[in-house]
């Protein structure tokens, strides 16, 4: 029984110091926002409220994420200002998006949580352009998707589909 107690104890513990850890050292959007060195830069807006980076280990060309320059881990944690602009920009990148991939479809969610299949805590919304040619052999072969582009052209190309560089989106 007391084996029992001081493990759980100990693991506590464990949990509450891992939680305890600056911020600084372990949330890459941060980093990326802070604009640390050794971070890989893909951004293609920010403002003083969200940016928008391209995924640099994008499930298909043009996947992108959107996320609040504040480091919050659950939607719930947004600002209704916070909220208005993330939508402005999921519809300003939509139009984006659908200029230069003329994709099929998107998907455009969250992963909260690891369980889930976030592997960053800081939220951030995912915009994926879906296409109806995508499941190549190699997908059905080896179960791996295949990278069609580099996710620095998939940046250099979205901003090259932006009248103005670095532009302002109208919140009015
Ligand atoms: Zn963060």
């Amino acid at each position: 029984m007391s084996d029992g107690y001081f493990f759980c104890f100990d693991k506590m513990k464990y949990v509450q110091e891992r939680k305890s850890e600056p911020r600084e050292t372990r949330c890459l959007l941060c980093a990326v926002l802070a604009g640390e060195p050794g971070i890989v830069d893909l951004t293609v807006y920010r403002d003083e409220l969200y940016a928008v980076t391209v995924n640099l280990y994008p499930y298909n060309p043009g996947h992108l994420f959107l996320f609040p320059v504040r480091h919050v881990e659950d939607v719930r944690a947004l600002t209704a200002d916070e909220a208005v602009r993330q939508d402005r920009l999921v519809k300003y990148f939509l139009d984006r998006l659908d200029a230069v991939y003329r994709p099929s479809g998107y998907n455009i969610g969250y992963n909260m949580g690891r369980p889930a299949g976030a592997s960053l805590t800081h939220l951030h919304q995912h915009l994926i352009p879906r296409y109806s040619d995508e499941i190549g052999l190699a997908d059905l072969v080896a179960g791996k998707r295949v990278l069609v582009e580099n996710p620095r052209h998939t940046l250099e190309r979205l901003k090259a589909a932006v009248y103005e560089w670095p532009f302002s989106i109208s919140m009015t």
